[in-house]
């Protein structure tokens, strides 16, 4: 048996390593990518793509999501709905001047479609070998040795990218001991497609429901083309252990509240309510070591507070494409020098994801969120600045400083 031995060896074609291996053709860096899965695939997620995502495959080429916009299989979103646990709603568009724009600042879009969009853009560069169908359950990982069986062919990588999401194979068998992931850092997600889902909103707001029967979780409703729509609701696994929650009841019984029951009247659920679990990045861990690097879910970097981990995931591709070309140029695959992915990764998100920490907590208090909810309503500055959160993390970080709810108590 012969070991092909290649420079950068990428498993999974999702956002991470669909990232990684476009960003690293930017640079002219030949890769194999590697995905279990043949395209197009589904992938259960709530398919919304954030603004993040717009600006980080926007940084691999400045056309590319005019090109998508252009896909009949998404439909442009313009902001959120929050609805607080008393059932008040707060309109947040994407942006001040939404109507004006000429694109959709996010979108909505089933990945099945969005990721084979991504996989036609890997086809166009011949210095990615895709294989698709190819199940990589086995590494032959120690001090000495680092192999990899790619269906019955083994490979020999300089260093390898490890993108095989939440229920990553290679952090179980290879990085178990040191990647800590507690049931209390993890989510589930329920996701459903459902078709004549009524008032759904004329631009595409996603909605998301804070029920008090799910604190800190939440519900939504995700409108998108065909007039179908993604329904789900996201729990911490601590919470579903606990109370022996069964998500896809809870989902029946939601859907019965008297806020939903007359918009499911007549709607319908295409094919069947898929559960999958989110590793959020609640804390920092340790993401390299010598000759791997772990992104996007397999390195447990979703948002704790919205759930949102795509962009992120494209985040960690493209800088990971950066220390590996100064690996390369080095000839340097040492777990000191690729200790720089974690150092860039979380000089960039680190802010965010202890935000979002700090957000995702407080909602656990729904008198609170009730509060900021009705006064936002009532005070136009404060609805404009919750609309700035989205795009700056800096005026996001007032919803932890308990000045801003003494200024928001005496307004
Ligand atoms: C219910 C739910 C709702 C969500 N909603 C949203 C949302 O609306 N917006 C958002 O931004 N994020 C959302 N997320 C999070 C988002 O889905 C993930 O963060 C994102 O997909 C991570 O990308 P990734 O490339 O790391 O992993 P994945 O997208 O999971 O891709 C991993 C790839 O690796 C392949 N693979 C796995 N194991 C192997 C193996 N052993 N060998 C070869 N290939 C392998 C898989 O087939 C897959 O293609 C949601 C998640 C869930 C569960």
């Amino acid at each position: 048996m012969s070991v092909i031995q290649t420079p950068v060896l990428i498993i999974g074609a999702g956002p991470a390593g669909v990232s990684t291996a476009l960003f690293l053709a930017k640079k002219n860096i030949p890769c194999v990518l590697v995905e279990k899965e043949s395209f197009p695939r589904d992938k259960i997620c709530g398919d919304a793509l954030s603004g993040k995502v717009v600006d980080i495959l926007s940084k691999y080429d400045p056309n590319i999501m005019d090109l998508f916009a252009q896909n009949p299989n998404q439909v442009g979103s313009y902001g959120i709905n929050f609805y607080s646990p008393n059932g008040k709603c707060l309109s947040v568009p994407f942006s001040l001047q939404y109507k004006e724009l000429k694109r959709a600042p996010g979108f909505v879009s089933k990945r099945i479609h969005f990721d084979s969009f991504l996989i036609e853009e890997v086809r166009k560069h011949t210095c990615i070998t895709l294989i698709e169908g190819a199940f990589v359950k086995e590494y032959e990982w120690n001090s000495e040795i680092k192999r990899v069986w790619v269906g019955d062919q083994l490979y020999e990588p300089q260093i390898l990218i490890a993108c095989d999401g939440a229920n990553s194979i290679f952090q179980k068998q290879v990085k178990e001991e040191t990647f800590e992931l507690a049931i209390s850092d993890s989510s589930y997600g329920l996701r459903a497609y459902y078709t004549n889902v009524k008032e759904l909103h004329e631009d595409n707001f996603i909605e998301l429901h804070f029920l008090p029967e799910i604190l800190p979780g939440y519900f939504w409703i995700f409108p998108m083309n065909d007039g179908q729509a993604n329904v789900g609701l996201g729990l911490g696994a601590d919470i579903i252990k606990a109370k022996k929650l069964h998500l896809p009841a809870l989902l029946e019984q939601i859907l019965r509240l008297p806020q939903f029951k007359d918009r499911f009247k007549d709607a319908s659920m295409i094919g069947s309510v898929k559960l999958h679990a989110l590793p959020m990045g609640n804390k920092r861990r340790i993401l390299s070591g010598d000759r791997y690097i772990l992104a996007g879910d397999a390195a447990a970097l979703i948002d704790p507070f919205t759930g949102e981990g795509i962009g992120n995931a494209l985040i960690s591709g493209m800088v990971a494409a950066q220390v590996i070309e100064e690996a390369i140029l080095a000839q340097d695959f040492s777990a000191k020098r690729l200790s720089k992915y974690d150092e860039l990764l979380y000089r960039r998100l680190s802010a965010e994801l202890q935000l979002s920490t700090k957000l995702q907590s407080l909602v656990k208090y729904p008198s609170l969120f009730n509060f900021v909810v009705n006064k936002a309503n009532k005070n136009k500055t404060l609805r404009d600045t919750i609309s700035s959160m989205f795009e700056d993390v800096d005026i996001r970080s007032q919803f932890k400083n308990p000045i801003f709810y003494l200024k928001l108590l005496f307004n």
